[in-house]
């Protein structure tokens, strides 16, 4: 089972960016979501796959994710047959549901080229994704192109600072939680996943530190120093995980077998066993649930005064043309209505103790 939330608050945030979708004021209101940054093949799809628990992004050790892809995660209840639906829907391709996971990957590939051609290039034109599923977090994660530093391929001479600042864009918001993804076979002190959250997040209250890679370090060396945040010191604490290989990629080991293999790795290393809370992705997505619960707290005032900023703005607006933004008006007061309603839940989730949450 994935983790579960009980009174969740996190569905009645997606309903509301998709109401934000349709009022057209995306980018006008941030809401929380979680974005990876990190060098190219440091495992941030790899990452973002195990959280998600399926196997469906492009991922390599060359440039794959070329495009930001814009992932919302959407819990649905298990059918009361006990069996298990799970399908994916792109924003370009409206009313088509994808039950082939792989035929998703190939989708991603398909529209990024479409966008970018074959050769390496990149663009922040992003692609929308929803995964509908009973085992999944309802979230929104944002995979980005990874830091690199010498163009090939198409690739623009400026490549390195073009994807900065898409990378920048996406995770200078306060409300975007920031997964800094850094290999333990290189060191921390060098990683531009680290150095970027740092520049986007300075008092480093929204980045949490995903060591990748912990099985191919070097022998003898282990990465507790950096779990601990003795090598770079990070508020909300570092987690060591481990993916799967290329090799496990093309032999098509399955997410599920990679948790199992996972923590067998975790209970065979004993410099691990007093780090248990740090190591492993069911521990990343249970430190990412309580942080994001905490996070909307901290956001949600300031999101209620500027929709009401809004709906006053467009009650105005509707004043003074009559009835074309009706409908918007309409939106808005439901809006106001669903945030309204959503404190409240949100306020007796917290005072009923229901923050804790459970994960595989
Ligand atoms: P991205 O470019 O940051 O999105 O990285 P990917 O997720 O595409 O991974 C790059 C390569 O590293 C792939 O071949 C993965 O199989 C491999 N990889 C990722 N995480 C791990 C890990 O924890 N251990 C091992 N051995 N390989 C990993
Ligand atoms: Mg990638």
């Amino acid at each position: 089972t994935a983790a579960s939330f009980g009174h969740s608050v996190i569905p009645i945030v997606n309903k509301l960016q998709d109401i934000f979708v349709q009022l057209g004021s995306e980018s006008s209101i941030e809401l929380p979501q979680v974005a990876v940054v990190g060098s190219q093949s440091s495992g941030k799809s790899s990452v973002l796959e195990a959280l998600v628990g399926r196997d469906f992004l492009p991922r390599g050790n060359d440039i794959c994710t070329r495009r930001p892809l814009v992932l919302q995660l959407v819990r649905t209840k298990a059918k009361a047959d006990g069996t298990e639906e799970e399908w994916g829907e792109f924003l370009h391709l409206q009313g088509r549901k994808f039950f082939d996971f792989n035929e998703i990957r190939e989708e991603i590939q398909a529209e990024t080229e479409r966008e970018v051609g074959g050769a390496k290039g990149i663009s922040d034109k992003k692609i929308r994704l929803k995964i509908f599923s009973p085992n999944v977090l309802d979230i929104t994660l944002v995979d980005l192109p990874g830091l690199t530093k010498v163009p090939v391929g198409d690739q623009p001479p400026d490549i390195e600072a073009r994807v900065r600042t898409m990378i920048m864009s996406y995770i200078k918001p306060k409300s975007c939680l920031i997964l800094a993804v850094t290999p333990a076979n290189s060191d921390l002190s060098t990683s531009d996943a680290l150095q970027m959250a740092r520049n986007a997040d300075p008092d480093g209250c929204r980045t949490i530190g995903v060591i990748t890679k912990l099985d191919i370090m070097d022998r003898g060396t282990d990465a507790c120093n950096f779990l601990l945040g003795e090598v770079v010191p990070l508020r909300l604490g570092y987690v060591g995980v481990v993916n799967r290989c290329q090799e496990d990629i093309q032999l098509n080991r399955s997410i599920k077998d990679a948790i199992i293999a996972e923590n067998k790795f975790f209970r065979s290393q004993p410099v691990y066993s007093d780090l248990a809370d740090r190591c492993g992705v069911p521990q990343l997505a249970k430190k990412l649930n309580q942080i994001l619960v905490q996070h909307i707290k901290t956001v949600l005032p300031e999101l209620k005064s500027r929709i009401s900023d809004a709906l006053v703005s467009v009650a105005k607006e509707h004043a003074s043309f009559g009835e074309i933004t009706e409908s918007k008006a309409g939106q808005g007061t439901l809006l106001l209505n669903i945030l309204s309603k959503y404190s409240e839940e949100f306020s007796s989730m917290i005072e009923g103790k229901n923050e804790e949450m459970s994960t595989t």
